[in-house]
This record gives structure tokens, sequence and C-alpha cells, in this order.
């Protein structure tokens, strides 16, 4: 392979990635075999190689003429490019199968901590964070990318590596020991991504590219700079494939223009968020391959042919070639609608999960090379099935729009904070610092076998509400032992603390099959929000007040917040998402108001997902964090001020969102305080925070038990930041995925360190 611009064959049609989990999540049950010893390595990854073959030969089916490889991983795709890189933390390295290695650095062992995991960008996709030392050594390992290429040249595959960009890999890894940023290491990856160019170009590789999403965020200043210092010496190399450099999840802005002056063959860049107008201006463009994603590659809507079409042309005179592609990885999105029995005509037409996105990328490229004329089919039946959209009456809801409309300011705001918390303690009595839980116990046998059983029909519903009743009577009753001062009705009935409300809520639909990968082997099922929200019936009410009947203690009330249940659903692209938020939270308002006439004191709306759904541009974060935190007040003000708001958050660095927590104006908040009391605590002190906070004193994703001392040592660390009127007493998360005997212990130790601080008071 000589020059790589004349010789690498154009291609027209392909995504930048696929899903790897399987269509009936394989993998993920072939994976966890191998964990539990019942698969053995050899099997899993004749398991694996099977799932890659079906899936190239799909997309080669269905009309993509390059197709992505080495998208495929066991667990993580950084993970993998950290093993690429020969960077695995020093922890693992006694470990000497390297598939048990991998596996450890991503989930640890009895005695290995495993990576940090944390959201690739703004996706519920979990990566794990490569840990960067000061004398951490890189050296390339490119064996299994060379195999998978072998595996797919052998099936007769024009296959595309997908290799995860230096600056990306690095803007992502975490310095560990003091290390300097790892980006400062650059210059160190570059010669191992030139020897990777020239094992691929001996591999007989014609395109390879490297995803760079980091360059659509701003994590660090510089980076486009960065972009076109490094793809300018990558592609100075002589011996090497035609590179495609993709950015995608947002605008990439400079960096198109600064890419554009490198001489890499092709740029990948996101059409649905990006702008199509300042792509066409950018000079340097007309001898490059522009692989324009014109397919909604992380929602779930069907593309209208006709717009990107359009977006398409802008394009033509400006690009010196244009294939069509989805905007990033179909990680994002379910495998096929084909599963989906229970959709109606009109929904089914709305949607287009990976398969169906594939055959709009090839419709459309076609239509490119073509003209539309002989795509006529496919053009009528998207406008047929779009038109549908725009007379459904499931999508306005005339009584919704209204109230959205006469919203004002007094529907966002509460008495005045002090004096709201003075009413609410007389009415509460509660004793200083008050001992509670987040809302959910652990997920007994009890709960799994009758909702299993409910689903096979083999009880009814009636018999189903029974047996919730009964663990309800538990839960209750093991925190009157305990000794908690406010109680949970600890969300038996709940399979998701999202789903939970979207299936009661109208606007929302649930699929079968919708999987998609969260994290490793970890797959959920999120809903699809398509039309107009309302609640038609109370969702909550029947059970907290049936656990308050059997105690004097208070229970919480216990909902999902408005931003919460958005960034966890798919949500519908035809009006600002700020719209659905805000008709999310009249929703839960509603249930609010209905907790409170049926005599609930205290209701706690959580909101963990709060800084997930952050803007990736820094101009982009205010407009965001004031609607999240007007649809938050819109669901909580429409209570009085004797009624107690609590929510949760599930983080301890808030960095850009600290001031939208003390925003939200809750009661209470507790929140998750991994790093240290204090500082959690100096943090909302430095914005003014004045209300309740319970810094959770232990970590409920450990099994490990805290021991009473150390809990009062935190509790007496609290008391140095704010005063004994605002501390709770909390863990930092729900126990749902905890066994009983080791909350019981643990909160038993929580009350025991409590209760000794609170005699100290004065
Ligand atoms: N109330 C929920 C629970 O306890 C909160 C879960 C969460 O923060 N993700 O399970
Ligand atoms: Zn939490």
């Amino acid at each position: 392979m000589s020059t790589p611009s004349a010789s690498a064959r154009r291609f027209t049609a392909t995504t930048l990635g696929t899903a790897r989990i399987g269509p009936n999540r394989e993998l993920k049950r072939a994976i966890e075999g191998y964990w539990a010893g019942r698969v053995s390595a050899a099997d899993l990854e004749v398991t694996a190689a099977d799932l890659r073959r079906r899936s190239w030969e799909e997309l080669g089916t269905i009309g993509l003429d390059s197709v992505p490889v080495n998208t495929f991983s066991y667990y993580d795709q950084m993970l993998d490019t950290a093993v690429l890189l020969d960077a695995l933390p020093p922890r693992v390295s006694a470990i000497e199968d390297p598939l048990d290695r991998y596996f450890a650095a991503a989930r640890g062992t009895s005695d290995i901590v495993p990576l940090e995991m944390t959201k690739w960008f703004d996706t519920n996709y979990h990566y794990l964070v490569p840990e960067i030392a000061a004398d951490t050594t890189f050296s390339l390992r490119p064996d299994r990318v060379l195999a998978e290429i072998a595996q797919a040249h052998a099936a007769g595959v024009n296959a595309r590596p997908v290799i995860i960009g230096p600056i990306t890999f690095l803007a992502l890894a975490k310095a560990v020991d003091g290390a300097a940023a790892p980006l400062s290491r650059i210059d160190d990856l570059v010669p191992l991504y030139i020897e990777l160019l020239d094992h691929l170009a001996d591999a007989g590789v014609e395109w390879v590219q490297f995803d760079e999403p980091a360059l659509v965020a701003d994590l660090a200043d510089g980076l486009a700079e960065m972009a076109g210092s490094v793809y300018s010496r990558l592609s100075g190399v002589s011996r090497r494939p035609a590179m495609l450099v993709a950015t995608y999840f947002g605008d990439a802005g400079d960096a198109v223009g600064t890419l554009a002056r490198t001489g890499v063959e092709g740029l990948a860049i996101d059409l649905v968020e990006g702008n199509v107008d300042t792509v066409a201006a950018v000079p340097g463009l007309a001898d490059k391959l522009v692989v324009a994603g014109v397919v909604d590659g992380r929602n779930i809507w069907r593309t209208d042919l006709n717009n990107a079409l359009a977006t398409l042309g802008t394009l033509l005179g400006s690009v010196g070639h244009l294939a069509v592609s989805t905007s990033c990885s179909t990680l994002h999105v379910p495998y096929s609608l084909f599963p989906e029995s229970s959709l109606d005509d009109n929904l089914r037409g709305w949607l287009a999960f990976a398969s169906e996105k594939f055959t709009e990328v090839a419709t459309l490229a076609r239509a490119l090379r073509h003209g539309r004329d002989g795509e006529a089919e496919a053009f009528d039946a998207c406008r047929t099935a779009l038109a549908t959209r725009d007379t459904d009456p499931r999508l306005r809801n005339r009584v919704v729009h209204e109230r959205l409309a006469a919203i004002t300011d007094a529907d966002v705001t509460r008495g005045e904070s002090s004096a709201r918390i003075a009413e609410q303690n007389a009415r509460l009595g509660l004793p200083a610092l008050p001992t509670t839980t987040i809302g959910s116990y652990p997920q007994t046998a009890g709960i799994r076998k009758a909702r299993a059983a409910l689903r096979s029909r083999a009880i009814d519903n009636a018999e189903y509400q029974r047996r919730m009743r009964s663990e309800i009577e538990q839960v209750v009753a093991l925190q009157e032992r305990i000794g908690l001062d406010v109680l949970v009705h600890g969300e038996p009935e709940r399979n998701d603390m999202v789903q939970y409300f979207a299936e009661q809520l109208d606007g929302f639909f649930a699929t079968t099959n919708g999987w998609v990968q969260s994290y490793g082997t970890r797959c959920v099922r999120p809903p699809i929000l398509y039309g107009d929200v309302a609640r038609p019936t109370p969702m909550t009410v029947d059970w907290i007040t049936y656990a308050q009947s059997l105690t004097s203690k208070p229970v919480k009330g216990m909902l999902t917040g408005p931003v919460t249940i958005l960034a966890w659903s798919f949500v519908r692209n035809d009006q600002p998402v700020s719209d659905s938020a805000f008709q999310i939270a009249l929703a839960i308002r509603d249930e609010t108001v209905d907790l409170e006439k049926a005599g609930v004191g205290i209701i706690q709306v959580d909101e963990p997902a709060l800084r997930e759904l952050l803007p990736l541009r820094n101009v982009d974060k205010q407009a965001y964090l004031a609607w999240a935190v007007k649809a938050f007040r819109l669901s909580t003000s429409g209570i009085a001020d004797t009624t107690q708001i609590h929510t949760h958050l599930c983080y301890s660095e808030f960095g850009e969102v600290i001031g939208a927590i003390a925003a939200l104006d809750a009661d209470v908040t507790s929140i998750e305080a991994a790093r240290s009391h204090m500082e959690v605590l100096d943090d909302l002190n430095a914005v003014g925070f004045a209300n309740g906070v319970g810094p959770g004193v232990y970590d409920i994703h450990s099994p490990r038990v805290p021991a009473a001392e150390e809990i009062e040592k935190s509790l007496s660390a609290a008391l140095d930041a704010v005063d004994s009127q605002r501390l709770w007493v909390n863990p930092d998360c729900g126990l749902k995925t905890r066994g009983t005997d080791e909350v019981v212990e643990s909160l038993t130790n929580m009350v025991t360190a409590a209760r000794s601080v609170r005699a100290t008071l004065t």
C-alpha cells in the first residue's frame, strides 16, 4: 500500500459502530456464564465470533459498503484501548490469563479494586476510566485488533477497524498517584499509533477509523489544536491505510477546519447535532471524504429521508466525496424493531432501531448516487409514516399545553426556606440528626419470584399486590426494629425507578426487547417518550399510605424527578427537551399533591441524573441547568410549606452543578459523599446552601459494614461544617443491590452512631 488516498476504495454507506451485546443479549449470557464457571473461554469466543459475523453479514446484506470492525468488546471499548496500549493498572498484572486480567480490571476481584466507571459523554453508556500514573509506560499490543480484522477478511468483509483516538483516550483517562494530566502524555502515544498504522497496512486494511468524540466537548483547552498536530503527524506516515477521523455527539466546531488541514483522508461528522452549513463552509474539505452522520445513531426516531437528503445535498459542492452514515455507533439504540410486536402501526412507523437505521443509510446513499426516483417507495413510506405523527392525538394533549402555558413564577416557588423548615420541624417533631434511608431495600428472592410469576401469569395482579404489601410490612417492621426516624416503604413494586413511572404515564411506551448496553453485561430497556405526558391516576399513593398505616413514624413518599425520568428514556425529537421535562414535572407535581392530600408529610423526589444531562459544551450548560432546576421546582412546589421535600443525588463531585443543587431548594438533600463529608458540605456552604443535608455516611456499593465509631467520626466532622439543625444521617444511595444481613448491620451501626453523637449535642 503506497499513497493511501489514491488506492483506498471510496465507500458510500456505513455506520460508525454497532452494538455487541447480541440481538437477544447472547453475549451477556455467555460472559456471565464464563464468570460463573459454566462457559469456557473457548465457548465464549465462539459466541463472540458468531455475533460479530452475524453483525457484519447484516450490514453487508443491507448495503453498507464499509463495515466497522473492532467495535466488538467483551466489556468496554475504552478498556480495550487500554489493553491495546498495554496500560492496565499494575494491580492486575499478576493475573496471568489475559481474559481474567481484563475482567479483573473491569469488575475487580475479592482483592483487586476495579477501574472506575463513568458516563461516556452525555449518553447512558458507562466506560471504564483508564488510570495513568507518572510511571505508566505504553506499548502496542495489537493482537486482538488484528485477529478481528483477520476474521473479517476471512469472511470477505470490507473491514474498517475502529480505534479510539489518542486524544479521546487520554482526555477521558484519569491521572493517579500525583501524575500530570494524562493529555500531557500525547507524545508517548503518537509513535504507538504510527506503529499500529504499519500493522494495519500489513493486514491489508484500506481504511481505519479513529474515534475522537472528545473534540465535541470542552474537556480541556486546546484540544482542536492538539488534534491538528497529532493527525498531521499520523497522516504524514507514508505506509498506512487511509484515515477517517470521527467526531460525534455534537458539533465538532473548530476541530473540523483543523482536521481538514491535516493529511487525513476522511472526516466523519455528526450532522444530527452539528450544523451542516458550518461544515459546508469549511475550506479544505474539497479533497476529503466526508462521512455524513445524518441518521441519528443514539435516538430511536425514523429519519426524515427528505430532510436528510437535503442535508447531504448541501455538502455536495464543497466536499470531495460524500458517504452516508449514522451519526455515531448504534451501541446506544436497540437492535431491531422486529421483536416489538405490541407496537401500534403509527408508533412503529415513527421509529427506527439499529437495523432500520442501516436500511435508511443504504437508501440515502443510493438516492444520493442515482437520484431519489429509484428509492421512491422508501421515501413515500417514510413520508406517509411521519405524516401520522402530525395528526396523532397522543402527541398533542390540549390540557397539558394549557397548563404549561399558564405556569408562572409562583408555580415554581415555595415559601421562604427557613420559615418553611421551622413549620416542618414543628409538624414532624424529629430528633436532631434524624436517621433515614434513600428508598429501596434489598430486592429479595420473594420480590423477584413474584415479579416473574406475574409476568408468566402464574399469579394475578391481586396476588402480586398482596405479596408486595407483605414485603412492605417486613421492611417497615425492620426499620422500626433498627430504630430509624424516617421510614420508607422499600420500593419492592418498582422494577426500575424510571420504568415504573413511565409505565403509568401517558406519552410513554415500554419496549419488549429494546435492550441497550449500560455497562459490561448490564443492559437497560429505556422507555420511549413519544407523546404529551399526563398522569391518568395516582401512581404511588396506595403503597405509601399502606406503609404509613403500619407505623407511627413518618414514611417518606418516593418519586423519581423529571430530569431523571427524561435522562433515562429515549426522548421525543419534535419539541425541545425542556418542554418534555416540564410536562413530566406537572405529572410528578400532581402526584406530590395527591400524596400530601393522603397525609404524607415528607416526599422525596430523586434526581440522580441531574448532572448526567449536563451539555458537553460550556456555552450550553447554563441554559440546561436553568430548565432542569425549573422542572424540579415545578414538580415540588405544588404543596404546602408544611410538607417536607427531600431530594437525592448520586454523586459526590458536583463541579459545575453545585449552584443548581442549591437552586433546587429542596428542604433536605441527601447526597453521595464518597470523598469526605467535609468536602461535600464545604462545597454546598460555598454556594450559600442553608437547607437540610444528608451526606451519605457509608458507601452502599460495597458489601463492607461500617463500624459505628467510623460513622460517628464522620458525623462529628460533618458538624464542623453544618450545624446540627441541618444534618441528616443516611447511607449514600438506595439499598436494593445489597443483602439483608449487611443492611441490618450497617443501619444498626448508623443509628447507634447518630444516637451517640446526638447525646453530645447541647
Ligand atoms: N430512591 C432510589 C433508591 O433508593 C434512588 C436510587 C438512585 O439514586 N439511583 O433506590
Ligand atoms: Zn443514589
